[in-house]
């Protein structure tokens, strides 16, 4: 199997879609205040999970840093209602995209490039066709027209890792605050042994990026073009 990571068109205007959208999430883990790394989050998204039913969710509506024993008890009030094996990492957005949309939009849109919705006939030709890792969150976009299709958000969990030889320049793990990130490598490939078998979609631990199948490109193909470019990532 063929794997492609998802960018976006390198001249935005390029595109054959006119469709644009501004959202925000319902719920956030908040970014981290580190006295040495100062303020850092990720941007991790986990739109199927649902606090709706948590009593203290307000205080989840903000994403703004807070001290690490602040983002620890935010992080034990979501972990029920996240799977025990995703990471919840400072700055993980929850919940449903919620604002407006604007124009036509393609089979795929990828916007910005850590974010994946589809249209409803492409979520419904994606499970039909018995594509696996696919999970379809409706996006709530008020839009003024009402013959355009609902989006859909794919939910990318982190499953697989970059090779680490690709990784050339990750900090030793920060004392306050846990971190140890590194620079996304220009040149990367995916870690075999952590590429989940049979799935279609999911995202790379530690960084933005979203992995599609082969199977995932030429399903969603068959409804047209999108403004999306499919960038092969290799595996070893
Ligand atoms: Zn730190």
């Amino acid at each position: 199997m063929r794997y492609f990571e998802l960018a976006v068109l390198g001249d935005p205007n390029s595109g054959q879609w006119s469709g644009t959208y501004r959202a925000k999430r319902k719920w956030y883990v908040p970014s981290q205040l580190c006295p040495r790394c100062e303020a850092w989050g990720g941007m991790q998204a986990y739109p199927s999970v649902d606090l709706s039913s948590l009593p203290d969710n307000d205080s989840l509506a903000e994403i703004w840093p807070q001290a690490p024993e602040e983002v620890a008890r935010r992080v034990a009030l979501v972990r029920p209602f996240v799977p025990p094996a995703l990471p919840l990492e400072p700055g993980c957005r929850l919940g449903p995209l919620v604002g407006t949309a604007h124009g036509h939009f393609g089979p795929v849109t990828v916007w910005p490039s850590w974010q994946v919705l589809v249209r409803e006939d492409a979520r419904d030709l994606l499970q039909s066709s018995g594509l696996q890792g696919i999970i379809p969150v409706r996006a709530e976009l008020r839009t003024r027209r009402t013959k355009e299709q609902a989006l859909y958000e794919l939910e990318a969990r982190p499953l697989a890792k970059l090779h680490p030889a690709c990784i050339y320049d990750r900090e030793p793990t920060c004392p306050f605050c846990g971190r140890h990130g590194f620079t996304l490598p220009p040149k990367r490939w995916l870690l075999g042994e952590s590429v989940p078998t049979g799935l279609d979609l999911f995202g790379v631990e530690e960084t933005t990026r979203i992995v599609v199948s082969e199977r995932f490109v030429d399903t969603v193909n068959r409804l047209g073009p999108s403004d999306v470019v499919y960038r092969e990532i290799t595996v070893e």
